[in-house]
């Protein structure tokens, strides 16, 4: 997820919303999408209302003309004929990309929305600022921003080899690379050293920045390295990993979809060691 071409970001409700304008909405987690199952459609936020659904809802920008509205809707909002509640992660490869990359978007503004109704210093319910996404405490004057919460990713290489580990959540099978939270005081490369000291028991340097992603499950913002081996021998973390090990570049196990990242950053290192292999 990422901000799609074309779109223009603002938290400012134009006076007059163009027509067609899209509503994101979410009961809980899951997102109002019309039939068809393989195809669904985003909803015009005319429609939510024809369906007596939706309030005032947060203005997210502009997708090539089109204003884009995240709406959270109550725990009950009624299931509609030919409209169904769907989970973000569905909505791959069937939504169209740019609008999956601002329900996601959404998704955390309403979240944010949701879990910031009250001042969390002194309790007094917040208001809205008009000059920026945020929240404010009318008696004490605290704010609070949406929240993004920056994590790191890191693919290790050691000649023509990388390092796949198993978290002890994942599929049978499935590889991945290593990731972990940014802690308070650390920078993203602490965080890398730290991360793959504690899940893996190796050193690294060599960082190199890869790219990152939004990540609406539910606020990360994941940054993406390669790292190079630097010393150890690989002592898993049993409480978070099941299995890490070496593997030749050619000879990778199952990997994550190609939405996340971690793919897309095994998928370039392995082309890049095996043009290295090839040229000797
Ligand atoms: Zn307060």
């Amino acid at each position: 997820m990422y901000t799609p071409e074309g779109f223009t970001p603002s938290h400012a409700r134009p006076e007059a919303l163009a027509d067609g304008a899209l509503a994101f909405a979410f009961r809980d987690d899951k997102i109002l999408v019309g039939d068809p199952e393989d195809a669904p459609v985003v909803p015009q936020l005319s429609k939510l209302q024809e369906l007596g659904m939706g309030g005032d809802g947060h203005y997210l920008g502009d997708l090539a003309g089109v204003p884009c509205i995240a709406v959270p809707l109550p725990a009950d909002a009624p299931e509609a004929p030919g409209w169904r509640y769907a989970g973000l992660r569905s909505l791959f490869f069937r939504l169209p990309e740019p609008l999956v990359a601002i329900a996601g978007r959404a998704f955390q503004v309403i979240e944010w929305d949701r879990t910031h109704r009250f001042c969390g210093r002194c309790g007094t319910p917040t208001r809205n600022r008009a000059d920026e996404r945020a929240k404010e405490c009318p008696a004490c004057g605290y704010v609070a921003y949406p929240r993004v919460t920056p994590a790191m990713m890191v693919l290790i290489t050691r000649g023509h080899e990388l390092l796949l580990a198993r978290a002890q959540r994942f599929p049978p099978g499935m590889f991945s690379a290593l990731a972990g939270f940014v802690e308070p005081g650390e920078t993203i490369e602490d965080c890398i050293r730290r991360e793959v000291r504690e899940e893996v028991g190796l050193e690294v340097g060599g960082i190199r920045y890869f790219a990152s992603q939004s990540w609406a499950f539910p606020d990360s913002l994941m940054i993406a390295y390669t790292a190079e081996y630097a010393g150890g021998e690989i002592r898993p973390d049993a409480t978070e990993i099941a299995e890490a090990r070496w593997f030749a570049w050619n000879e990778v196990p199952a990997l994550p979809p190609s939405i996340s990242i971690s793919r897309r950053l095994i998928d370039a290192t392995v082309a890049r060691l095996a043009s290295e292999a090839r040229s000797g």
